[in-house]
């Protein structure tokens, strides 16, 4: 039995309402992990039912924050009472005060086994000089114990959360890949992270992570072979350091797609994605959906390649290492995931 199915077993049915993915929970801790990032606890008796089977690697959820002197809507209590299928809808429904904001963070480590369920989130402080910033950031800023939040997320009693793959929230997905690249900026942190922690020993490759600040360099346990460089942006553009780095690494024979195409042949164009009206995001199973609809067999069974890349951070900085792996060095689109995490000069979409 995995820790997931042992954790529905307990259950009683007066414990969790199995298909609500809403979890009201409270800020049991707030640690400063460095310059910039901010960890908060978050627990709550209705985190024994959170979680998929196995690890959570990327797992991405959304935070729901309270407008500034409101209470959090009580968004698990109101799907009990509703006949809504869909939380969203529920709390779109909601007056804009009422609702607060919403925005998308991942768990750097779930604990929800236990008899105090807790789950921990890791915040980038990107604030200006004057203390403000997005509604995350800044209330991030000012948490304390005893804070309440509304998380969507999986709950493990729901059939379409028994797997990473079933309920979606996971990217990451190398299928037989023993060659990996990992890309991100400081959002991207607890992710990779959260990924490298899981990494098996015979998986090989780099990781490479942007951040503000050499003082944000964090501590990462893997038994992987993967080597991690921490690249400290300093005063250099978004990215710079990033894109330069990823050039280097792809430049390593053998780090390109089984098609045996090189820097020398290249691939073809991505289509443009206007990054200020849509969200960059192309996964493997979004391509692979994609082509299952158009009817078109790319030839290769899915998961074959040996390569696979995971790549997250700024949209535009994310864009520019799309257009290099996909069209410069020819990498099969199908080995890479691509995921614009926020947009520079713009509120996360809600
Ligand atoms: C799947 C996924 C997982 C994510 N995981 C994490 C995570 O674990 N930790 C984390 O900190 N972030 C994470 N993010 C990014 C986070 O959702 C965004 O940074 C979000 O915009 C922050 O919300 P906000 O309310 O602070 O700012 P918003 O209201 O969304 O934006 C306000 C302003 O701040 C700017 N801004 C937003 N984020 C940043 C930033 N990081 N640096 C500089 N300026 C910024 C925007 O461009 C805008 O001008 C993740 C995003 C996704 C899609």
């Amino acid at each position: 039995m995995t820790d997931v199915t042992q954790r529905s077993a307990r259950r009683t049915a007066a414990d969790t309402e199995p298909m609500v993915l809403a979890f009201d929970v409270v800020v049991t801790a707030v640690q400063d992990l460095t310059a910039n990032f901010r960890r908060i606890t978050f627990g709550g008796a209705c985190l024994e039912a959170f979680g998929v089977a196995g690890d959570t690697l990327d797992l991405r959820i959304k935070i729901v924050i309270p407008t500034a002197g409101r209470a959090c809507p009580d968004i698990a209590g109101m799907m009990r009472g509703s006949a809504a299928s869909s939380w969203y809808q529920l709390w779109l429904g909601m007056d804009a005060e009422e609702r607060g904001s919403m925005r998308t963070y991942t768990v750097r480590e779930s604990r929800c086994t236990g008899p105090q369920p807790e789950i921990d989130v890791d915040f980038v402080m990107h604030l200006d000089g004057d203390g403000r910033g997005g509604p995350a950031s800044e209330w991030a800023a000012a948490a304390q114990p005893g804070d309440r939040v509304c998380i969507i997320g999986p709950n493990s009693s729901a059939a379409q959360c028994t797997t990473a793959g079933a309920y979606g929230g996971i990217e990451w997905s190398p299928g037989l890949a023993q060659h990996v690249l990992l890309a991100g900026d400081e959002t991207a942190v607890p992710a990779i992270s959260a990924i490298l922690e899981a990494l098996p020993a015979d998986m090989s490759g780099h990781a490479i992570l942007e951040v503000p600040d050499g003082q944000d360099v964090q501590p990462i346990r893997t038994r992987s072979a993967v080597t991690i460089t921490w690249l400290a942006r300093g005063q250099r553009p978004h990215g710079e350091l990033l894109e330069a780095a990823v050039r280097n690494a792809i430049r390593v024979p053998g780090w390109v797609s089984l098609s045996g195409r090189g820097a020398a042949s290249g691939g073809s164009e991505p289509e443009e994605v206007d990054i200020d009206r849509a969200i960059l995001w192309e996964t493997p199973q979004l391509l692979e959906t994609a082509i299952v609809q158009s009817g078109v067999n790319p030839g290769r069974p899915p998961g074959t390649q040996p390569f696979y890349a995971w790549i997250a951070g700024e949209a535009a900085v994310v864009r520019g290492l799309r257009r290099y792996l996909v069209r410069d060095v020819g990498v099969d689109r199908k080995q890479v995931a691509f995921m614009g995490y926020w947009r520079k000069g713009r509120a996360e979409l809600s």
